[in-house]
């Protein structure tokens, strides 16, 4: 009989650890499904490794938007822009973050500049064919200037640019330097302002030294992504590229 009572206990606190587990409302009620879970529950309870429980959004979500060489901008796709004061245009769903962003900017005394935001296809190749020109001036032959190119400027179609959720930002201190967007940026105090708090207006630095390999861009200090903030606090707190982030997604079936 005490046996019988240990028993439906056991049924119990394994019923519950396994609900805890499933937290994004997967779990299954069946009775079959709790009792296979729960083998592997009893068998693992000592080193309990804990996986960061997936935030409950979807890779179709608009804030989610992947643009790189794999995988180019779809040109029909309609992106309600909006006009900033100086002229350039981000989505008008990320611009109540972005404004909150810049205005904390401001309060901590910065003088932050946005170079470059939305980048209509056309606009990209004119970026394109630029910068291998600004090379070829430079005196490199026509391949370093095509290389060198490639490491920073993506080919028109494949630019982040293009959905209206990148913002290049610098100082305007640094930009009356004339030293333009390289990665030494990172050595000032607004940069180090950004990565502290962009996590919390929903942005991401979008091509971090560390994920070279896997976004196929170098190092960027200057370029900032708008995520949101469920998926920027992951990002952030998982240390992953924005493709890692949304292959992780795919597996889990969001
Ligand atoms: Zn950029």
């Amino acid at each position: 009989m005490n046996k019988k009572i240990l028993v439906s206990l056991a049924a119990v606190v394994l019923l519950t650890g396994c609900q805890a587990l499933n937290g994004d409302g997967t779990a299954d009620s069946s009775g079959k499904n709790v009792v296979s879970t729960s083998t592997e529950t009893t068998s693992s309870v000592e080193p309990e490794k804990k996986e960061p429980v997936l935030p409950n959004v979807s890779t179709a979500d608009w804030n989610l938007l992947l643009v790189n060489s794999d995988n180019p901008m779809d040109s029909s796709r309609e992106i309600p822009l909006t006009v900033l004061s100086n002229g350039l245009q981000i989505d008008q769903r990320m611009e109540p973050d972005y404004t909150a962003w810049m205005d904390a900017a401001k309060n901590a005394g910065l003088s932050m500049v946005l170079i470059s935001a939305y980048r209509s296809i056309d606009l990209q190749k004119t970026v394109y064919d630029q910068s291998i020109q600004d090379y070829l001036n430079q005196g490199k032959d026509y391949e370093t200037a095509l290389k060198e190119t490639n490491a920073y400027v993506a080919y028109p179609g494949a630019s982040e640019h293009h959905s209206a959720l990148a913002v290049d930002m610098v100082d305007s201190d640094w930009l009356a330097t004339g030293k333009g967007l390289i990665p030494e940026y990172d050595q000032t105090a607004s940069q180090k302002w950004l990565m502290q708090t962009m996590k919390d207006y929903g942005f991401i630095l979008r091509f971090p030294k560390s994920k070279e390999a896997s976004t196929k861009i170098s190092y960027e200090s200057w370029h900032f992504r708008y995520v949101g903030k469920e998926n920027a606090a992951y990002i952030i707190e998982n240390n992953l590229s924005l493709e890692e982030y949304i292959a992780k997604l795919k597996e889990a079936g969001k």
